[in-house]
């Protein structure tokens, strides 16, 4: 690696109230990798991803875009700057049809380009054979493939996903990673939440074990998936 990282999270101290979310997370995001953040429900992982994308302000700390902060902007903003975020459970807007929700992901850039769209539907083509379907009939992968197509329709160089393969049957969770690694593949970063452990750290380079609001490990993907304490807690092995 070396030289500036992509996106450096640093000391992030979130609060909702008086609950502190984050204490003090920090991590790297380098140009060109997949990061996995992993732990257990309310670690802490949604909350680092929504201050990363700006729909969360922490109290203290900095986020850093290729070392330049950009705490204090707001999410809507950001798409400029080149962070795309796919929410935990999708919210695509359902009454809209498939190209319009697609459209909605471009509307920040100050110029569409035709091409992203022609990238969207090689990447999902069951997108394209559905474009004038209205969203909220789609099943819940191609919901979670119209997300992921909508925030690569504000040209990402970071995309930040949140639990993509939550609530999907196994075949749609392997299609689904198989493609976040041909869009890596492509050169767009990626910081990816996931309760699937074993599928994360297999697409990873490196993760990051979040635990009660702090990061508890750290280390290459293939290092974390041998862990004795992270194979017990997070996949599934005594
Ligand atoms: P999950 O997988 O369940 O989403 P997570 O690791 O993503 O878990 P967060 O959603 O970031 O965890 O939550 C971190 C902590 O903040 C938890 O204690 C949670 O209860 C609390 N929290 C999250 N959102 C809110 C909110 N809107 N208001 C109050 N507390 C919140």
């Amino acid at each position: 690696e070396g030289g500036t990282p992509l996106l450096e999270l640093r000391d992030l101290h979130v609060y909702y109230g008086a609950i502190e979310a984050l204490k003090g997370v920090s991590l790297t995001v380098g140009e060109g990798e997949v990061v996995a953040l992993l732990g257990a429900n309310g670690a802490g992982k949604s909350t680092t991803l929504k201050t990363a994308s700006g729909m969360i302000q922490p109290r203290q700390g900095q986020v850093l875009l290729r070392g330049e902060r950009v705490d204090g902007i707001k999410s809507h903003e950001l798409v400029q700057f080149g962070i795309g975020h796919v929410p935990e459970g999708r919210r695509v807007f359902a009454r809209m049809t498939v190209l319009e929700n697609l459209r909605m992901g471009a509307y920040r850039l100050k110029r569409p380009d035709p091409a992203d769209l022609d990238r969207v539907f090689t990447l999902f083509p069951r997108l394209a054979d559905r474009r004038k379907q209205v969203s909220g009939t789609l099943s819940g992968g191609e919901q979670q493939m119209l997300a992921i197509g909508r925030a690569l329709m504000g040209k990402p160089e970071l995309l930040l996903l949140d639990e993509p393969s939550m609530g999907l049957a196994p075949l749609i969770v392997q299609q689904i990673f198989d493609i976040l690694r041909e869009i890596n593949a492509q050169g767009t970063t990626l910081l990816l939440v996931e309760q699937n452990a074993s599928q994360a750290l297999q697409l990873a380079d490196r993760g990051y074990v979040l635990e009660t609001g702090a990061v508890v490990m750290s280390d290459e993907a293939g290092a974390l998936l041998s862990d004795a304490r992270v194979r017990a807690a997070y996949l599934g092995e005594a």
